[in-house]
């Protein structure tokens, strides 16, 4: 008999429960008791939505995130959070979200830094480290978990971060070598599985994600150390590994003294093989045979013709799970009534992925018969996806055929593009602008809300519309900013924006998938072909022009941004499909330029985000991501200026290909660092205008305009001034006009000291 498990269950719950538990608990209006409340309650239904399952995971129920609640486990805390009062959870919480002088009794405390987990969408709160950082055990909410799990007839097994990958994870904040701290952390480890042991728990799961990543000598060390100290103890342990290849490391991971391994073979199915031969016999291989971090139904027979023979060879060995943890997924389907049946016919969510789960346990101990009917429909949904003419369009097949290298290429290079530009536009030196959004009011949520429920007709929707923009225009005119926006109202998020408009996307209504804390986010599904029926900004941008003499720049997200934030198909490589949206959007720059718009930004948010987590395969994504902005943007005449806008900081390794796009001006997030970041600019010669961020967006404050003037020059430092463009860090959607209008002033101000020493 196979044994069956997830590595977690997604915890906000299928009404985002807990994300509305959370902020009422964080506003005062609930009790910690009520908050701790909804959690065991979500516990326990998410517990009896895994009943089939031989065992379940505890702990990876979290209040904020898993890792924060691992370094309590530890008692790895910032020394900031110190004995400020309050119970542990309120302790939590201000790591998790720090809190500042006015809103506690005491002092400040400043948030733990948060970062992606691997390559998701999913941030966690990265445990900070000194040299004489030390640990101590906190096993309390696991025990209580795993009581509570087991009083309700399950067999609990507990999920841990292993801590090879939890040094990993961290920072050391005094740039000491955190890999020092593993001596120290390993005993409490041992009194952990030692105290799990004792409260008769039979198998601990150890995530070890980081062997899938670039691992150098000492850190392999570190996997081997780390597991012969833990060998001793008593419980099983299955170290897990999930998002990738475990390449060179894999020998490493099948050696291990441990009782089990999980291998992703959904991104690593070439390793399955490899993986079962080479375990020892005395170990458990547990396969994430479902996809556990997309939203794909699973060809189920397809996974059984390569899993029987797995199955006849390991026999009571194999265990089977998701790929890794489902909290990377929407919880439930069939809540989802408004989606078109046929595409959700495509479709599972977490609860419909235990469902597969079941069936191809059954199909293994029982043999496919016992499972027919199960089978047959999944084989149906995969037919119908391969055939439907909702997936395949042939009109973008011929299209993607046509694409030939010419297509990504500008008509002239860029000094003698900027110089048609400059004749064209008359900019000053040190042009003015923003990224994009103005503050999306509550006012402008109302309305788009509205129309969408049916509740203002589309002449009075666009009229509201069209007053914010008016609005917008008036200040950008009155504050004296060069190049201006139409600041994006008509937008709930920049990719769901584009997704409603182009073929080949649907929506879900409660597919929600949490961000980091109670922030949870909505991919769109982007299941098809990818075409644009008719233009999608053309006609507000016509509009804002009309308004104003000055420029207005057309506002697009570009193709890579729009599929790093969305469900994508997996029927064909990323590649492809990015491919498709560069088309469409390309369509939408040509039409913009057609009306008249000489100035357009594609952003690329999350160009950077989608860097794969080895090193060797970067090349391969850049050239794919880069080709595929080119084609988007590089239609155009000399004349007409892209621009592409990126919010984060951290260019060194990817410059080149930066360059590679050819934005003739590209806005990136710099207030923060100084303009060090520019460095990478200055070292590579980045040839082409730059935009450093000069205000901070993510804060209150205001800036005065000695602060954006000093932060200029040090900025003209590094990139010729006639290169430089003067702007926010990024759009202003999050803030109140009362500190964006004042910010924007000291902005322009400083633009305007800075020209005239030019003088
Ligand atoms: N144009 C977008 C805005 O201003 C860009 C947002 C982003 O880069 N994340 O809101
Ligand atoms: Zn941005």
């Amino acid at each position: 008999m196979v044994t069956t498990h997830t590595l977690g269950f997604p915890r906000i719950g299928a009404r985002r429960e807990l994300k509305f538990a959370q902020e009422a608990f964080w506003k005062g209006q609930i009790s910690e008791e009520e908050l701790q409340i909804t959690g065991a309650d979500l516990r326990r239904r998410h517990w009896q939505n895994q009943h089939q399952l031989d065992q379940v995971p505890v702990g990876d129920f979290s209040f904020y995130d898993q890792v924060l609640d691992m370094s309590f486990t530890l008692g790895n805390l910032p020394e900031r959070v110190g004995d400020t009062g309050g119970s542990e959870l309120d302790r939590y919480f201000r790591v998790a979200r720090g809190r500042s002088g006015q809103e506690s009794s005491c002092c400040g405390v400043q948030a733990g830094e948060m970062t992606k987990w691997f390559d998701t969408n999913y941030h966690y709160i990265v445990p900070e480290f000194h040299q004489h950082t030390r640990f101590q055990l906190n096993a309390d909410r696991l025990i209580e978990q795993i009581r509570e799990a087991r009083s309700q007839g399950f067999t609990p097994k507990p999920v841990i971060i292993g801590p090879v990958t939890y040094l990993w994870l961290g920072k050391a904040k005094d740039q000491s070598n955190r890999l020092l701290l593993l001596e120290l952390l390993l005993p409490v480890y041992s009194e952990l599985l030692d105290r799990l042991a004792a409260h008769g728990v039979d198998w601990v799961q150890v995530d070890e994600p980081a062997l899938v990543t670039d691992l150098d000598a000492d850190w392999r060390h570190a996997f081997i150390l780390a597991y012969h100290h833990l060998k001793t103890s008593a419980p099983n342990l299955l170290v897990t590994t999930y998002f990738g290849e475990l390449r060179e490391n894999l020998q490493l991971a099948c050696e291990l003294p441990v009782a089990g391994l999980h291998l992703d073979a959904i991104s690593a199915p070439q390793e399955v093989a490899r993986v079962a031969d080479w375990l020892p016999p005395h170990k458990q291989l547990s396969l994430g045979v479902i996809n556990g971090r997309n939203i794909w139904r699973t060809d189920l027979e397809k996974t059984l013709d390569w899993l029987e023979p797995v199955y006849e060879k390991l026999g009571d060995r194999l265990w089977l799970a998701p790929s890794c943890s489902l909290l990377h997924v929407p919880v439930d389907l069939t809540s989802e009534q408004k989606l078109d049946p046929e595409i959700r016919s495509w479709l599972a969510f977490a609860i419909q992925k235990l469902d597969e789960l079941n069936t191809l346990s059954k199909a293994l101990n029982h043999g496919r018969a016992a499972v027919r009917k199960e089978l047959a429909e999944s084989t149906l949904a995969a037919n119908s996806r391969k055939t439907s003419e909702r997936v395949h369009d042939a009109c973008v097949q011929i299209r993607i055929e046509d694409i030939s290298p010419t297509l990504g290429q500008r008509q002239s290079p860029y000094p003698a593009r900027i110089a048609i530009q400059q004749e064209k536009l008359g900019l000053p030196h040190f042009p003015t602008t923003t990224i994009g959004s103005f503050p999306q009011t509550r006012d402008i949520r109302q309305t788009r809300l509205q129309f969408r429920r049916g509740e203002l007709t589309e002449a009075d929707y666009t009229r509201r519309i069209q007053e914010e923009v008016q609005r917008c225009v008036a200040e950008q005119e009155a504050l004296g900013l060069d190049v201006l926006v139409h600041g994006e109202a008509e937008r709930n998020d920049m990719v769901e924006y584009f997704g409603e408009q182009l073929d080949g996307y649907a929506f879900s209504q409660f597919g929600w998938v949490q961000s980091y804390g109670s922030r949870c986010v909505k991919p769109p599904i982007l299941f098809g072909d990818i075409s644009r029926p008719k233009a999608m900004t053309v006609e507000w941008i016509r509009y804002a022009q009309s308004l104003t003499e000055k420029p207005m720049k057309g506002m697009l997200t570009g193709p890579v941004t729009l599929l790093n934030w969305s469900f994508v198909r997996d029927d064909q490589p990323r590649r492809e499909t990015c491919r498709q949206l560069a088309l469409a959007i390309r369509e939408e720059v040509l039409d913009l330029e057609a009306d008249g718009v000489g100035i357009i930004q594609i952003d690329e948010a999350a160009l950077r985000e989608g860097l794969p987590l080895r090193r060797s395969d970067w090349n391969d994504y850049l050239e794919w991501a880069i080709e595929a902005f080119r084609i988007a943007a590089n239609g155009v005449r000399d004349e007409t200026q892209i621009h592409t806008h990126m919010c984060y900081s951290e260019f060194n390794d990817i410059i080149e290909a930066i360059a590679r796009m050819d934005a003739d001006v590209i806005t990136i997030e710099t207030s923060r660092s100084d303009m060090e970041l520019l460095d990478a600019f200055r070292g590579f010669q980045y040839p082409n205008d730059i935009g450093p961020g000069v205000y901070d967006i993510h804060s209150p404050n205001i800036p005065d305009s000695e602060q954006i003037r000093s932060l200029m020059v040090k900025a003209a430092e590094r990139i010729p001034a006639e290169r430089l463009w003067v702007n926010p860090d990024c759009g202003l959607k999050t803030r109140q006009w009362e500190e964006v209008v004042p910010a924007l002033r000291s902005m322009v101000a400083a633009a305007r000291e800075l020209r005239a020493s030019l003088q």
